[in-house]
């Protein structure tokens, strides 16, 4: 295992670093969390240099980049700007990873292209109302009709919902005993009359954020079925490892980015006639920042290459997706003490990496149930 880039992706750094740096400077991240918009120019420009392209074959349009590589751009991207990066991670995740692994050749040639050039947009939906972490006991429904699926039921905090063209939804197909079981996926255009999206008001996540999902009588092609009938829960939990190497990526962008902030302040802040970086309290809340994000670094690379050698386990990654969750929450909150009133202050940016990062321990499975992951692989 090498923890150096190669040359090629010291170059890949490099030019996502100079784009996003064009494009998604931290105004422009305030101003979107702000006007509660998404950072739309941002994702288009990244669209147009092939970035929505990173992990999809060059066969489909994209550049067949390693998990590594996928890693790397989301922590730069999330480094810029959190909701950017989670935009990203849900083209890259459902619209790409998802189909690649689960599809068929036919939603492969009808929707990776589209993800990996930007012109689709995708969103996931596994929670509902009554079912979050115990998400198997989920209980919308799709009945089959002749050549049609007909859905029924809510999904709740199916987050970029709005702005997505495809939602991958898991559902109910059959009653099989085991609530894991006669559950399927299918990838849903978000068009499709019947289907109602309501936002939903959160502490953050301001510039895409998340939304209530109301099917009603949708009528969904079986070409929608995304890996086999009633085996979609294997989907789901595939998915979620994708995903929680994304989200972990993209968190440590955005933690180095509160960092950053905050030393910088630190070293220019003066009280009782000294920076206060120059206290020493102030520089052990640095010291301890620094070590959670190379570790979170490290753990993240070492997952990636896990992945790459097809040695992933559950638990692994239900230990990065814990750790680098609870460290984001950390850092934002000694950040925003070592601002001061600055940091509380609406008018600076780092309440917003505050309010954001709440999520992260909660979002894609809480911090609860990731220990609970671990502790059931320890023979307890
Ligand atoms: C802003 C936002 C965006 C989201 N985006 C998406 C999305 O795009 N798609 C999607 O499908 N979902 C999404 N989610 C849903 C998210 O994954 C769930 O909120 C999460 O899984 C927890 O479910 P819950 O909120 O129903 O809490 P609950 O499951 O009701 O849990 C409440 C509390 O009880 C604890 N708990 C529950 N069971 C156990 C247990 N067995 N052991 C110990 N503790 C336990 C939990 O850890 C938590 O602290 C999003 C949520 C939010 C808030």
């Amino acid at each position: 295992m090498n923890f150096g880039n190669t040359s090629d992706q010291e170059l890949m750094l490099q030019s996502v670093r100079s784009l996003l740096d064009d494009v998604c400077s931290m105004n422009y991240a305030t101003k979107c969390d702000n006007d509660r918009t998404p950072p739309r120019e941002a994702f288009n420009a990244m669209a147009q240099n092939g970035w929505l392209g990173l992990i999809a074959p060059e066969s489909f349009g994209g550049s067949g980049g390693s998990p590594t590589d996928l890693a790397l751009v989301l922590e730069e991207t999330g480094h810029h700007f959190e909701e950017l990066g989670l935009w990203l991670f849900r083209s890259f995740t459902y619209g790409c990873y998802a189909i690649l692994q689960h599809g068929t050749e036919e939603q492969k040639q009808r929707i990776v292209p589209g993800a990996a050039n930007g012109k689709l947009s995708f969103a996931f939906a596994l929670s509902e109302p009554d079912s979050g972490s115990d998400a198997a006991s989920l209980r919308t429904r799709a009945v089959i009709d002749g050549d049609y699926f007909i859905v029924n039921g809510r999904k709740q905090w199916t987050s970029g919902m709005d702005i997505a063209d495809y939602v991958l939804v898991a559902l109910r197909t059959n009653d099989l005993g085991k609530k894991q079981l006669g559950i399927s996926t299918l990838m849903i255009d978000t068009k499709l009359p019947g289907i109602e999206v309501r936002k939903i008001a959160t502490l953050g996540q301001h510039a895409i954020g998340t939304t209530e999902v109301t099917f009603t009588d949708v009528r969904v092609p079986r070409t929608a079925l995304l890996g086999q009938l009633d085996h979609g829960w294997a989907v789901c939990e595939d998915t979620l490892r994708y995903e929680r190497l994304c989200l972990s990526a993209v968190r440590i962008g955005a933690a180095r980015q509160a960092f950053e902030y905050a030393l910088d302040y630190a070293k220019t802040r003066q009280q009782f006639g000294k920076p206060i970086g120059s206290f020493q309290v102030t520089q052990h809340k640095f010291a301890d920042m620094k070590v959670m994000l190379d570790t979170s670094f490290t753990m993240v690379r070492r997952y990636a290459w896990l992945m790459e050698n097809g040695k992933a386990e559950r638990a692994d990654t239900a230990v990065i997706k814990y750790y680098i969750a609870e460290s984001y929450k950390t850092i934002s909150d000694m950040c925003l003490q070592i601002l001061g009133g600055y940091g509380y202050s609406m008018e600076y940016p780092m309440q917003r990496f505050f309010r954001d990062s709440r999520l992260a321990t909660i979002g894609g499975g809480t911090s609860e149930i990731q220990k609970n992951i671990i502790a059931s692989t320890l023979g307890l």
